[in-house]
């Protein structure tokens, strides 16, 4: 039996195959897991994301765009009809303009700052705020961030800025939610190629420096963070909560 048999999750954030929350959906099907979805409201985004889930039938797959309070609320009651709770949620989702990337981070604007940070940052309050009633017997939230929230990665630039508030946030709402038996945690990823890695300026030079300071000698596989996300979605990590874990090779305690 998997270790997820009877639990029920939503994830947020499948683009496609390559994505991060994909990585981890699989290793939650592995489990036994049964999993809705939210794409991005548009054809295509809903194109790919019903390819990748639909073999697995699941009775919530919902057009959600998290910068939209009624979406948020539409998908949260879906799955208050369809399961009567929720186990997990999986919040996988960032986005900033690119010229807010290509940009020094001093001359970006402010409609820029506010776009990413509230996609990539508030999201995660509005999702927790909303799944926590369904958490009737307790409940797992993660999220994921990279380590240009804690250090200065040239061409990071306004993204760094998103992921440190996303991972103090993740600090705050442990706090708040803890008294329900309602966890949070996040995993620092190594860089992946994925969608949103593109439009990082320098990304594969990124990977390349990462690849030769990493202890491990390696970048980090899809099923590595598809592994740590079971481990902090289920019970093995009961006691923790408001952690940002790295599953990035070692590359964030070498300081050369
Ligand atoms: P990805 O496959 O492109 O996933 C990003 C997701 O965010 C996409 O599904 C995207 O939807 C969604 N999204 C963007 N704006 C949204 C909005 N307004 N409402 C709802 N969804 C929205 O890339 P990924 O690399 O797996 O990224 C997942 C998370 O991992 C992000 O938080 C990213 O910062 C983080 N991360 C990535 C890396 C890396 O190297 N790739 C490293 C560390 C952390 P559409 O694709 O449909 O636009």
């Amino acid at each position: 039996m998997g270790m997820f048999e009877g639990k029920i999750g939503l994830v947020m954030g499948v683009a496609n195959d390559r994505s991060i929350a994909w990585a981890i959906s699989q290793a939650l099907y592995g489990e036994g897991a049964e999993l809705a979805f939210t794409h991005l409201p548009s054809p295509s985004s809903e194109r790919r994301v019903r390819a990748l889930a639909e073999p697995h039938g699941p009775k919530v797959l919902l057009p959600c765009d998290v910068q939209k309070d009624e979406d948020l609320d539409r998908v949260f009651q879906a799955c208050a009809e369809a399961y009567g709770r929720l186990d997990f949620v999986v919040h996988s989702i960032a986005f900033a303009p690119p010229q807010e990337l290509r940009n020094p981070y001093v001359q970006v604007s402010r409609a820029g700052w506010h776009l990413a940070m509230d996609i990539s940052a508030y999201s995660l309050v509005a999702v927790a705020n909303r799944a926590a009633p369904l958490m009737t017997q307790g409940g797992s939230i993660i999220t994921i961030s990279y380590y240009g929230g804690e250090k200065v990665i040239p061409g990071y630039n306004m993204m760094g800025v998103c992921k440190a508030a996303l991972e103090h946030s993740v600090r705050y709402l442990a706090w708040d939610l803890g008294r329900q038996n309602i966890r949070v945690n996040c995993i620092s990823a190594g860089p992946m190629r994925t969608l949103s890695a593109a439009g990082i300026s320098g990304f594969d030079e990124l990977r390349d420096h990462a690849l030769k300071k990493t202890p491990l000698g390696r970048n980090v596989e899809f099923e590595e963070l598809g592994a740590t996300a079971l481990y902090l979605l289920g019970k093995m990590s009961g006691g923790v909560t408001g952690e940002t874990i790295h599953v990035d090779c070692g590359y964030s305690i070498v300081g050369l």
